[in-house]
């Protein structure tokens, strides 16, 4: 089982990721927790790459090109061998953060997002949680917690607002993977409901 989870920044989707990992572990379950962009070593490198220091060394389109050939490597060396042995991949963001960070939010380059994905990747995750929240809130969490390695330190109100509504045009369009999480409650009662919605697509 594949499972990712999506959101903009801010919205506690690393917490509710980390949180699902545990109750599954706790469950008997081999569980994968894993992050992009990043994920497996050569990722990480790319990752590093991208996020520390200028935000102008890459152009967006490079910047599509270098977080699709780290998601590439992420399925190669880290997500395909995990679910191979049967465990739970959990995924800190994957393709659907692509389609809005590098296809809405820094051009207008969702075909080419599409064209590579169908290209190099052609996966999708078995399921996705989109926890979604109210940008506001998650703009004063994103802040207390950004650290010096995330060039988006000026994270912009406008651009949150895009985001979301992004990410939710998303779960209309895959509405056979997409679920959309209310993140705005507190993070016990979000947990439930990620947990509720993932039971009913787990093995048995
Ligand atoms: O989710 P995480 O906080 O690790 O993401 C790090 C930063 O990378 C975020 O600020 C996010 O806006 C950015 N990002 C991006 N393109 C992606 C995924 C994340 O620009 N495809």
């Amino acid at each position: 089982l594949f499972v990712s989870f999506e959101g903009i920044d801010g919205s506690g989707k690393s917490t509710q990721a980390r949180r699902l990992a545990e109750v599954l572990r706790a469950m008997g379950h081999e569980v994968v927790l894993t992050r992009e962009p990043g994920g497996s070593p050569g990722a990480e490198e790319i990752r590093a790459l991208v996020l520390q220091g200028d935000p102008d060394r890459w152009s967006a389109e490079t910047e599509l090109l270098l977080f699709t050939a780290a998601r590439r490597d992420h399925l190669e060396r880290t997500i395909r061998p995990a679910l191979a042995a049967g465990k739970i991949v959990l995924c800190d963001r994957f393709a659907d953060s692509t389609r809005m960070y590098q296809g809405l939010s820094r051009g207008d380059l969702r075909a080419s997002v599409d064209a590579l994905h169908a290209l190099v990747i052609g996966q999708e995750p078995d399921l996705t949680l989109l926890i979604d929240m109210d940008p506001a809130a998650a703009l004063s969490r994103a802040k207390a917690r950004a650290t010096v390695e995330e060039r988006f330190e000026d994270f912009g109100q406008d651009l949150q607002d895009r985001m979301r509504a992004g990410f939710l045009a998303l779960a209309q369009e895959f509405p056979d993977r997409i679920r959309v999480i209310d993140g705005t409650r507190d993070e016990t009662a979000v947990a439930a409901d990620v947990m509720a919605t993932v039971s009913a697509a787990l093995p048995v």
